[in-house]
């Protein structure tokens, strides 16, 4: 057992209790709201539990017999295998995940009128396009047609707002491990929709660029031919029963879904310096925080002006608040104004550890 794991287990209890005090009140069922709270506490939590419900029940995937389009280009050919014999099970879809699902829906929307109210048509929107010999399939964002009549397909992706900045041409793509299939992605649509042209949208938090992509260019028609290869490896692996070997460099296993069947014997150790750890209370524990930070953010934001407002007040009453206060003499050394030599004779070293938790972009 890890040390982390130890701790975690010894941790257990305590965290169960904090998960309870932290986890959303249940709204009443017969609708009758707790009095002491505002409808914009009880909206908020309403609305959390609206998202846990949401994830809870999200139904299982299952296994299909194909290739999708928007996966191909992708590092490892095995994470390719493992997505069409293994069904996703049930609860897969976080509420993280179903907001990003939602607002790329959203964003797609928005896109699309904003092309046609530039004068372009667009039409074959979540046209589905398959190629049986290869076993792909995928489904296209439209075909835009312009006032000449010539057309493209149409792709819109939304990017982490960094990974955007960097994106200025497809083949920037290609140095970005997560996003390095959308340019194989869009070839393909264009082998199968029989055009040469395809036209990027790609945006992050407000902000759009434009990108053109062609299978006239070699190199682009090359990176394609790449990636379908890639699903015939798929299909021939599938069809033999085995599996394509993992990858070389495993950094990429770290943010991999299937790292807990494709590595069961480093799970819980290291990849390539990075622990593995399987553990549901600290998934919870990891949820439960992402849920809660918006709301202590502002938590913590009102309090402070509100408390900024009140200071100098002892006693005050606002609308159904009670509020008391008095003047607090703290003393403490100013170690700023202390001459350097003196100050570095009293200087100790002091360990601590930082930990600083992100969402693994997917
Ligand atoms: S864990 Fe690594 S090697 Fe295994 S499927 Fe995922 S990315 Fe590929």
């Amino acid at each position: 057992m890890t040390t982390v794991q130890a701790a975690l287990a010894a941790n257990q209890d305590e965290e169960e209790r904090e998960l309870g005090e932290l986890a959303p009140a249940p709204v009443p069922a017969d609708g009758t709201p707790a009095e002491t709270e505002s409808p914009a506490k009880r909206a908020a939590k309403a609305l959390d539990a609206h998202f846990e419900r949401v994830a809870n029940s999200s139904s299982g995937g299952h296994t299909t017999d194909w290739n999708r389009a928007s996966g191909l280009g992708d590092l490892c050919d095995r994470k390719l295998t493992y997505q069409r014999v293994i069904a996703p099970r049930q609860g897969w879809v976080t509420p993280w995940l179903q907001q990003i699902f939602s607002d790329g829906n959203d964003q797609e929307r928005y896109w699309q009128r904003v092309l046609l109210e530039a004068g372009f048509k667009l039409d074959q929107t979540q046209q589905r396009l398959e190629w049986p010999a290869k076993r792909i399939r995928g489904h296209i964002d439209g075909v835009v047609t312009l006032p000449d009549d010539t057309s493209c397909v149409y792709e819109h992706k939304r990017l982490d707002a960094n990974a955007w900045r960097g994106i200025n041409r497809w083949q920037d793509f290609l140095r970005n491990d997560i996003y390095r299939h959308y340019p194989a992605q869009l070839g393909i649509y264009l082998l199968l929709y029989g055009k040469p042209n395809g036209l990027f949208c790609i945006t992050a938090q407000g902000h759009y660029k434009w990108l053109d992509f062609s299978l006239d260019d070699p190199e682009a028609l090359d990176y394609v031919e790449q990636a379908i290869q890639q699903a015939e490896r798929v299909n021939t692996a599938i069809e033999c029963g085995t599996l394509p070997n993992r990858l070389l460099d495993p950094s990429p296993c770290a943010r991999c879904r299937y790292a807990d069947v494709c590595l069961p014997d480093v799970v819980a150790t290291e990849v390539d310096g990075v622990e593995l750890i399987e553990n549901e209370t600290l998934e919870r524990l990891l949820s439960q925080r992402e849920i809660n930070e918006a709301g202590h953010r502002a938590y913590v934001k009102a309090d402070k002006t509100a408390k900024a407002i009140l200071s100098g007040k002892p006693r005050a009453q606002c609308a159904d608040w009670t509020i008391s206060g008095k003047e607090v003499i703290s003393r403490r050394v100013n170690t700023k104004a202390m001459p350097d030599d003196l100050r570095e004779r009293y200087e100790v070293e002091g360990k601590s550890w930082r930990t600083t938790i992100k969402r693994t972009p997917k």
